[in-house]
């Protein structure tokens, strides 16, 4: 079984506030490195143990470098690094995968009770909708992956975004819960070292359940709306191929699922 893994770093173990995943010169940023290598080593372990065969883990917050070299596990590949290319330049990595995790994600912007809640920016408060749902980036990114006929068989975050993850991609999937949220920047938080355990035993039964699972895709075209929160940012947004309906609102048609990102 080939494995890829999506990651973010706001629904990893341990991480609880904003100084953790956005000051990048801080002493909790890199703390928090520590702790994404945690949990992605813990998932390495449980899908190793599962039998997968090959496994990609995708560095995936802020666009950046999160990933810490020297506690890499060693069973799996890691794409990770700076001043990326668009994504369709390494879609190959999806084109040869059979199943998708989603590691350390967060729940959409404007949930109420939910840990680090955004979608895709974390400052601006952006809203996505896709065919008149709004959608959070776990939705995202599983349309990505169900574009390529992946279907997402595991997630990890905290209470809401587990919640997300079960009414957007059924109850098949298996989401690990290592956090209950209570506020942006507050939670009754698992011990990492609790929450590796809990990642491992949730990766041996995503993969024994990953049958189960199917890939979540939309109906083509795609709808897409992108709601900024103020008119400045509106004003300053110069989409390509987005059609402005208001002082805060852009809408697009995308004829393939892989075009969401080109918003
Ligand atoms: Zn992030």
């Amino acid at each position: 079984m080939r494995v890829i893994v999506d990651t973010d770093l706001e629904g990893i173990s341990g991480i609880v506030c904003w100084e953790q995943c956005r000051d990048f010169a801080s002493a909790m940023y890199q703390s928090a490195r520590g702790l994404l290598m945690g949990d992605v080593n813990a998932l390495v372990e449980g899908l190793l143990a599962a039998g997968a065969d090959d496994i990609v883990v995708m560095d995936g917050h802020g666009g950046g470098f999160n990933f810490i070299p020297e506690l890499m596990h060693p069973g799996a590949r890691y794409f990770t690094g700076r001043g990326r290319s668009p994504w369709l330049a390494w879609a190959e990595l999806y084109e040869r995968a059979d199943v998708g995790i989603l590691l350390g994600y967060h729940a959409m912007a404007g949930t109420p009770d939910a840990i680090l809640r955004h979608t895709q920016s974390s400052r601006g408060g952006n809203r996505y909708w896709y065919n008149g749902r709004e959608s959070g980036e776990l939705a995202q990114d599983a349309i990505i992956m169900g574009s390529f006929g992946i279907p997402v068989i595991m997630m990890s975050g905290d209470s809401a975004a587990c919640r997300e993850a079960h009414a957007f991609l059924g109850s098949d999937i298996t989401a690990v819960e290592v956090k209950k949220s209570y506020g942006e920047e507050f939670g009754l938080l698992t011990a990492p070292a609790k929450a590796h355990e809990l990642i491992k035993e949730g990766a041996v039964h995503a993969l024994q359940n990953a049958a189960r699972c199917v890939p979540y895709a939309l109906e083509l075209p795609i709808r897409g709306r992108l709601r900024f929160p103020d008119k400045s940012t509106a004003d300053a947004y110069h989409p390509s191929r987005s059609t402005r309906i208001d002082d805060y609102t852009f809408e697009a048609t995308f004829e393939n699922a892989r075009d969401i990102y080109f918003f």
